[in-house]
C-alpha cells in the first residue's frame, strides 16, 4: 500500500479539491477504514462554505470534511480487539471522549469535552479530519459491523437514519396514533419512516419532489404547504381534528417551527431535529402551556447506528431508495452542486472514494 491517499482538503471557504495527502496512522483503539462511501449531508455544504467557523468547524485548515461513512477495516492500531482487517463497518460523527459525565451516562453526542482532540474526543468531519478519502482512522467506539445484506452505499445512511432515530427515541412513538413530519429531507423521511416501522399513521408536511419522494417511501398521508391555505389545521384534519401525537421538526424554518408546535395534540410531544440557521425564533408558548406539549432538542445520533442498520436489514427502513446520485470523489464539485441545487430530484447523494 502507498502511503499517498486522495482526498478531499478544503483550504479556506468555498475552496477545496481533491489531493494527495498522507494516509493517517491508526492509533491507540483506532483501525484505519478504507472508506467506501459518503453521503453528503445538509451541514456538508456549509462547512465547505466556511459557515460554521463562527463555532470552529472546522478548527483549522487544510480540512477535509465528511462524516456520513461506511468502508472496510484494513489495519488495526494498537489495543484493538473489537475489529479485524476486512470487516465492513458503518461510521457514526461523534465519538465522545469516554469518561466524562455525559460519555458515562451514554450521551457521548453531548461529551464535556468536545473538542478537546487531545483528551480522545472527535467530532469526525467538523472538529477532526473525516470522510471524503480514500482512508481515514477511526476510534472503534465509532464504528458499527454491517448486516451482509446491507450495502456500503446504504450503510453511508447510517449517521442520517440514526439522527431520525434519536428524535423518536426522545418523543416515542404511539403505535397505531399519528405523528407528523415537516420538512421532507433525508432525516426526515426516515423519521417517517421509523415511526411508521413503529405502527404510527404518518403525516408528511412539505412540497415538490421531496414531498413526492416521501410519498414513495411510504408517509400515509402528505401535505403540501403551497397547495393548502392552513397547514395546522390540514395536518389536524388528517388526525380527526385532535393532532398529532408525535411531531417532528426537520425543517428548520420559522414557520414550521410555530405550525409543528400547533399541530401537536393535546399532551403531545415536538422533537426539534433541523439545525436552524439563526438560535433566536418565535414559539407559541400560550399554545405550548394550555396544551401541555412536551418539546425535545435532538442533536445526532448517540448508540443508535447499530438499532438502525438492523430495522434496514430486515427490510423495516429503506435507505436504498433514498439514494438518487453516485459520484466518484474526483466529482466532489458536481456532487455538491447535484445536492445543494437538488438537481434531478435529488435527496441522499453519495461520493465513492
Ligand atoms: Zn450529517
Ligand atoms: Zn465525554
Amino acid at each position: 500500500m502507498s502511503d499517498k491517499m486522495k482526498a478531499v482538503v478544503m483550504r479556506a471557504p468555498n475552496q477545496y479539491g481533491v489531493e494527495q495527502v498522507e494516509i493517517p496512522v491508526p492509533g491507540y483503539k483506532e483501525v484505519l477504514v478504507r472508506v467506501k462511501a459518503v453521503a453528503i449531508c445538509g451541514s456538508d455544504p456549509k462547512v465547505f462554505s466556511g459557515g460554521y467557523l463562527s463555532i470552529n468547524w472546522p478548527p483549522a485548515f487544510p480540512f477535509i470534511p465528511g462524516h456520513e461513512f461506511s468502508g472496510e477495516v484494513v489495519a488495526l492500531g494498537e489495543g484493538v480487539t473489537e475489529f479485524k482487517a476486512g470487516d465492513r463497518v458503518a461510521g457514526e460523527a461523534h465519538c465522545g471522549c469516554g469518561y466524562c459525565a455525559n460519555c458515562k451516562a451514554g450521551h457521548y453526542n453531548l461529551c464535556l469535552n468536545y473538542g478537546r482532540t487531545p483528551l480522545g474526543h472527535r467530532h469526525y468531519g467538523f472538529t477532526y479530519q473525516g470522510a471524503y478519502a480514500q482512508y481515514n482512522a477511526y476510534n472503534v467506539k465509532s464504528l458499527t459491523l454491517l448486516p451482509d445484506n446491507i450495502s456500503f452505499e446504504e450503510a453511508s445512511l447510517v449517521d442520517t437514519a440514526g439522527t431520525a432515530y434519536q428524535a423518536i427515541r426522545l418523543t416515542g412513538v404511539t403505535p397505531g396514533g399519528y405523528s407528523a413530519t415537516f420538512g421532507p429531507g433525508p432525516i426526515g423521511i426516515f423519521t417517517m419512516q421509523i415511526a411508521k416501522a413503529m405502527g404510527s399513521k404518518t403525516i408528511m408536511v412539505g412540497r415538490r419532489e421531496r414531498l413526492q419522494s416521501a410519498r414513495k417511501l411510504g408517509a400515509d398521508h402528505v401535505v403540501d404547504y403551497e397547495g393548502v391555505k392552513d397547514v395546522v389545521a390540514a395536518v389536524r384534519e388528517v388526525t380527526g381534528g385532535i393532532g398529532a401525537d408525535e411531531v417532528f421538526e426537520c425543517a428548520g424554518t420559522q414557520e414550521a417551527v410555530l405550525q409543528s408546535l400547533r399541530c401537536a395534540k393535546k399532551n403531545g410531544s415536538v422533537a426539534f431535529v433541523a439545525l436552524p440557521a439563526t438560535d433566536e425564533m418565535m414559539i407559541p408558548v400560550k399554545t405550548m402551556v394550555m396544551n401541555q406539549i412536551a418539546v425535545h432538542g435532538s442533536r445526532a445520533n448517540p448508540n443508535c447506528s447499530a438499532k438502525v442498520l438492523e430495522l434496514m436489514s430486515r427490510g423495516k427502513i429503506n435507505a436504498k431508495d433514498m439514494i438518487t446520485h453516485q459520484f466518484a470523489l474526483d466529482d466532489i464539485h458536481e456532487a455538491m452542486k447535484t445536492f445543494v441545487n437538488r438537481i434531478d430530484g435529488a435527496l441522499k447523494v453519495v461520493v465513492k472514494p
